[in-house]
């Protein structure tokens, strides 16, 4: 399994040293929006959809004013999952599977760049965002970014346990190699996804940390960093029980599962 990591949005928020954001060589701290494109014996999956193209051709509607104010996305069309797909010489239809880790603004704007794929996601996230928003999700989901009509493929409860992890299993006829891994708390449904490579597991965690040193790197992690997570969390519970997951999973095997995130500097090796 081969594994390119794509920068798919970049962000310039307001603020954004406070979250420990350090400023970049040539400008102001940044936030990067990580997808993965995957190669498969037989297709191409992409986790998380990141900014798609539509976004950056109408960002007031497709966006809203309130997160374009907050996160101030740079909107470039090469960020775009597709456009990256096909710079490294792919055919965008041959990404058959998009694994979504939750339908925040920032994953899921390019799924309309790949209306033809099955899009995997937990139930709960699906019902959260698609089927029956609360107030504060009628707030946060743009059903604009799904009015293509996706092919949802809707992942219920249940599961084995894994490394630190409870209610893991694989994503049906994907094989044993790509697991959904439960992580709620920033939204109802949201999830991670491991990936089987030559060199161990790969598991993208999505929005469950901001940054991996809060893995047991920092102590006490910056104070805004915090408060962030706690304001951006539907369930504040949930969202740190699935943090200590991912702390346990890294501190007791972390030589066989690298953890990633969505909101850091993008540059992980490629792998595989
Ligand atoms: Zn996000």
């Amino acid at each position: 399994m081969r594994i390119h990591p794509l920068d798919c949005g970049s962000f310039v928020p307001p603020g954004a040293r406070w979250l420990g954001v350090p400023h970049g060589a040539w400008g102001p701290a940044r936030l990067a929006c990580q997808c993965l494109l995957v190669e498969l014996p037989d297709r191409l999956l992409l986790v998380d959809a990141g900014i798609g193209l539509l976004d950056v051709q109408d960002p007031l509607r497709r966006m809203g004013p309130r997160f374009i104010g907050l996160t101030r996305p740079e909107l470039d069309p090469a960020h775009a999952a597709i456009r990256q797909v096909q710079a490294l010489g792919f055919r965008p239809q041959d990404v058959t599977e998009i694994l979504i880790t939750h339908l925040d603004i920032d994953h899921a704007g390019g799924l309309a760049d790949f209306p033809w794929a099955r899009v995997h996601l937990a139930q709960a996230e699906h019902t959260a965002a698609v089927v029956r928003p609360d107030r504060v999700e009628r707030q946060r989901y743009r059903p604009a970014q799904w009015a293509h009509g996706p092919h949802w493929v809707t992942h219920g409860p249940g599961g084995e346990s894994w490394m630190s992890f409870e209610g893991v299993r694989p994503l049906g006829d994907l094989g044993p190699d790509v697991l959904r891994v439960p992580l709620p708390g920033h939204t109802r449904g949201h999830c991670g996804f491991a990936l089987r490579t030559d060199s161990g597991w790969l598991l993208h965690a999505g929005d469950a940390i901001l940054d991996r040193r809060e893995l047991g790197f920092w102590r006490h992690p910056p104070v805004a960093l915090r408060a962030y997570q706690r304001a951006l969390a539907m369930d504040v519970g949930a969202r740190k029980r699935s943090r200590a997951a991912l702390e346990r999973c890294h501190l007791e095997h972390g030589h066989e599962v690298e953890i990633i995130c969505t909101h850091e500097a993008a540059g992980a090796a490629q792998r595989g």
